[in-house]
């Protein structure tokens, strides 16, 4: 039998429970890796087979119903798998999503959706530091029949956990973000891990230790694969091996802890960002550098003060730490009184641009800026407040967790939302951007030695146009309907412009068109580059980590990536004064959601801001204390400095 589809974590979930239901041995083989054949009753074997799209699988069966089985999974592939997770649908809190999830299980009350955070960008407290393992010194063995239970029992226990965790999730944040409980509890029923934690047992190894191997092969094995969407799925292993693990030595979930504490997490999975009380955790400091993840989009999106890339820096449980997003800094045992007046001040300021925040960003001397918002969800949209439309829609984080690709009617449906949300406001919707940092599931990528060097964003669909040009349909549709600008990313040079535009064919009316200038080529021949096109939005993550040749993601390089080293400015300043006349310039990476950078990028010509939802109001804010001839010579002498810390220094 041959089926043309990736098997990643929901549609293996889908296979190997329609599998589990028959009286057979079941087995997949992937045609155009040889990988397998593996057990198609094990949720980890399935997904480690890590068969991307459009490999050919082939599948055998034994046993009384094995050609039921055979035609039960013929029927499931025919179906895509059931992988129809609608973006728009998985985003809405509490709304008919969330309710058919409670439905299912039983009708069981709703959950209390859990409280967001204070949606500031600074924070003191108490660290409740979360090591990578749970320390299992204390762990007192019983004999092998005590052990077989306390692994039976802990494994019910970590079980119940998860789903009343999807039950809450699904309330809060939609079935979406809530299938990622299903997965992690799935691991708990997989043969595959079951049958060695047993055997160890009864082979006279303690359950806790038992578990704990079994979990971290499997997890290494994750670790291995090819495929960055794949290998993230360790982080989910991981997570459930601790919650197994606290559930058998009794030790404290790290999602509750003590009122006003700072989580420290070595890495942020979903589970954790989505589960995190924001009434009793004042934030979360996050020792894996990287803004793109899941659970940095979760807890984001929740409003959790929260800082990434702090390192390996010492803190012990109970120690003060502070942090503040905003300059970037992590300090233990910081001087708590300055802190908290940072916390007052930032408050206050928050409060005093949310009370303005419908009015216009309109400079001292009277230039308006429109301020967008950054979104890569329908909720992202709805949360905006004050947002003059949406300068950047990653549609890649919208659907990134799709298994199979979305129709153009699903996409359409999604946009219309974000553009509703808006209230009808220009929305700029950003062709797929997969590659980097960014894996998407319905489109698995091969490991590469430079990946942000590598096959990403419009260069991908180079190979792939026909996912470009459903996504294309998507947006015309939706331009016809409401104020819609399509905009590709990663370009360099002026023949992947024609060719995208190509693709696009015949613009209808009002769909105005821009690429991203996120590298420093695109920057240095924008005259020619941009040509012909409605605007240019300069992506300052990417233009900064090829300027600074510093990779985002990488903690040791992060000083030398600040998107205020004047290198980086210097290329902003070319593109405002050498774009061909007409050429609306935007910036949407994160530099315009520093207050002060955005009066800086103002200063600097650029027209348009977008920026992450919470501090929309207050770039809003910012831009209405300063005067534009002012800002302009700001920018004219931040060009002349010699390095980020004096533009910020100067800035201040
Ligand atoms: C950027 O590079 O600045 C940008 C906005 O795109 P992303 O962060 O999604 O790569
Ligand atoms: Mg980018």
């Amino acid at each position: 039998m041959r089926i043309e589809h990736g098997l990643h974590a929901r549609p293996a979930a889908k296979l190997v429970g329609l599998v589990q239901r028959f009286d057979a041995k079941v087995t997949v083989y992937d045609l155009d890796t040889g990988h397998g054949p593996v057990d198609a009753g094990s949720l980890s074997r399935v997904a480690t087979l890590n068969a991307q799209q459009n490999h050919r699988l082939e599948f055998a069966a034994s046993g009384p119903q094995a050609a039921q089985a055979l035609e039960a999974i013929r029927e499931l592939a025919d179906r895509d798998f059931d992988d129809v997770v609608d973006a728009a649908q998985s985003a809405q809190p509490g709304g008919a999503a969330g309710g058919v999830a409670l439905a299912a299980n039983g009708g069981e009350a709703a959950v209390a959706p859990l409280a967001g955070g204070s949606g500031l960008d600074v924070a003191v407290g108490p660290a409740a530091v979360v090591g990578r393992d749970v320390d299992l010194s204390g762990y007192v063995p019983g004999d092998h029949e005590v052990e077989r239970e306390r692994a039976g029992q802990a494994r019910q226990a970590a079980e119940e956990q998860l789903l009343r965790l999807r039950d809450a999730t699904a309330g809060r944040l939609g079935v979406g973000e809530a299938a990622i409980f299903d997965a992690q509890a799935g691991l708990l029923g997989d043969v595959a891990v079951l049958d060695p934690v047993f055997r160890s047992v009864a082979q006279g190894i303690d359950a806790a230790t038992a578990w704990k191997q079994a979990l971290d092969s499997l997890a290494e094995t994750f670790d291995g694969l090819d495929d960055p969407y794949q290998r993230e799925r360790a982080q989910d292993v991981r997570s459930v091996r601790n919650r197994v693990l606290r559930a058998l030595t009794g030790a404290a979930e790290p999602v509750e802890p003590a009122a006003g504490s700072i989580l420290v997490v070595p890495e942020l999975d979903a589970a954790t960002a989505a589960s995190v009380d924001g009434d009793r955790v004042a934030g979360i400091a996050v020792r894996a550098a990287g803004t793109t993840g899941h659970g940095v989009i979760v807890a984001r999106s929740r409003g959790i003060p929260l800082i990434t890339g702090i390192g390996d820096v010492a803190v012990s449980d109970g120690t003060t730490v502070g942090f503040d997003a905003r300059t970037g800094s992590f300090v233990v045992e910081p001087d708590r009184h300055a802190f908290e007046l940072t916390i007052r001040e930032r408050t206050g300021e928050r409060d005093v641009a949310l009370a303005a925040v419908d009015e216009p960003a309109t400079t001292l001397d009277g230039r308006t800026i429109p301020v967008m918002v950054n979104v890569g969800s329908v909720q992202d949209a709805r949360d905006a407040r004050g947002a003059d439309g949406s300068g950047l829609v990653r549609t890649e984080v919208l659907f990134g967790d799709r298994g199979t690709p979305p129709t153009a009617a699903e996409q359409a449906a999604a946009y219309r939302e974000i553009a509703a949300a808006l209230g009808g406001k220009p929305i700029t919707i950003r062709t797929w951007d997969v590659g980097g940092d960014k894996p998407m599931r319905f489109l698995p990528q091969d490991a590469e030695a430079n990946p942000f060097l590598g096959d990403r964003g419009l260069r991908t669909f180079r190979r792939r146009p026909e996912l470009l040009a459903t996504q294309l349909a998507a947006i015309r549709e939706v331009a016809a309907e409401t104020p819609v600008q399509v905009m590709f990313p990663m370009v360099t040079t002026a023949e992947e412009v024609a060719w995208a535009l190509q693709q696009l064919g015949p613009r209808p009316d009002g769909l105005k068109v821009g690429i991203m200038v996120e590298v420093p080529a695109a920057a240095l021949r924008i005259e020619t580059l941009a040509a012909g096109l409605d605007f240019v939005s300069i992506g300052t993550n990417d233009l900064t980590q090829y300027t600074t040749a510093a990779d985002r993601t990488n903690t040791t390089v992060a000083a030398l990536a600040d998107g205020l080293d004047p290198a980086v400015l210097r290329l902003i300043d070319r593109v405002v004064r050498q774009v061909p006349l007409g050429v609306h310039v935007a910036v949407c990476g994160d530099l315009a959601s520093d207050p002060l950078a955005a009066t800086l990028l103002v200063g600097l010509g650029v027209q348009e801001l977008s920026a992450v939802g919470p501090q929309v109001p207050l770039v809003k804010a910012k831009l209405r204390q300063v005067s534009a001839v002012d800002a302009a010579m700001a920018a004219a002498t931040a060009l002349t400095l010699d390095s980020a810390a004096a533009v910020r220094q100067r800035l201040k």
